[in-house]
């Protein structure tokens, strides 16, 4: 039965964010019961649920109400949110701290063998990229135009395929990249896992809930430093 006095957070449930979320709320003394692979985990020890999504559906969660809680990376949310201000849909959130991992960026690449100056060389090509309106809005600035081909995994293959002549895509060390004969150009946007809440009423039972979350999730991630 639902209980509207526990706080719902969303989280990965297997990626890159996974793991790292789940040692952050671990260390701040949350015993969660994840023994089945459910959609919802319960907190043993504190008034909290844990919904275990794709990243992709964090920010919607978050910013329709559904749950309270999100940990994300700043990419999805900031993709969902020019997303959500195309289509004039709503798109409210709290940010309550960036997070200490997740730490990526996501770089415009071309083939080792494309000859690069400066941003100019991008205009009118094509790009595949599983962030159009994060690419669209950096080279927008810089009054390049382009054109764009979604693609929601595989990026990386793209330019060999024949399918773009360039790609906008998540990079940590770059080690991808190369595989993939693909050169690092520009970076598009630097992004961190971030914990963000709902906006609207929250009962006050709810609030000193998160509020005991938020000073652990700070003494966790001070002491990490
Ligand atoms: P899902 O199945 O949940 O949709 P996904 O395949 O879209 O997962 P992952 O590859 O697990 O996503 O990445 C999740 C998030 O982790 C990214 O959106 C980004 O914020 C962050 N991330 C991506 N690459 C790295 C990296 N190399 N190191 C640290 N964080 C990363
Ligand atoms: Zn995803």
């Amino acid at each position: 039965m639902f209980d509207n006095n526990r706080v719902r957070i969303a989280m990965q449930k297997t990626g890159r964010l996974s793991s790292d979320s789940i040692k952050l709320l671990t260390c701040c003394g949350i015993k969660i019961n994840l023994k089945q692979q459910k959609l919802i985990a319960f907190a043993e020890n504190m008034p909290i649920d844990v919904m275990l999504v794709r990243d992709d559906d964090i920010p919607g969660l978050v910013m329709d109400g559904v749950v309270d809680l999100g940990i994300v990376g700043e990419n999805v949310l900031e993709e969902e949110l020019l997303k959500r201000i195309s289509q004039k849909s709503e798109y409210s959130y709290i940010t309550l701290r960036r997070l200490d991992f997740g730490i990526c960026r996501l770089s415009l690449a071309i083939p080792v063998s494309t000859i690069y100056s400066d941003i100019t060389c991008l205009k009118n090509i094509r790009i595949a990229t599983s962030y159009p309106h994060l690419l669209k809005k950096y080279l927008d600035e810089k009054k390049i135009r382009f054109k764009s081909c979604m693609l929601n995994g595989s990026v990386e293959v793209a330019p060999r395929a024949g399918l773009a002549d360039a790609i906008c895509d998540l990079v940590s060390t770059g080690a991808t990249l190369e595989a993939n004969g693909l050169r690092e150009v520009q970076v598009v946007y630097r992004s961190h896992a971030c914990l963000i809440c709902r906006t609207g009423d929250i009962n006050h039972i709810k609030k000193e809930v998160i509020n005991k979350l938020m000073t652990r999730i700070k003494g966790v991630i001070k002491a990490r430093e």
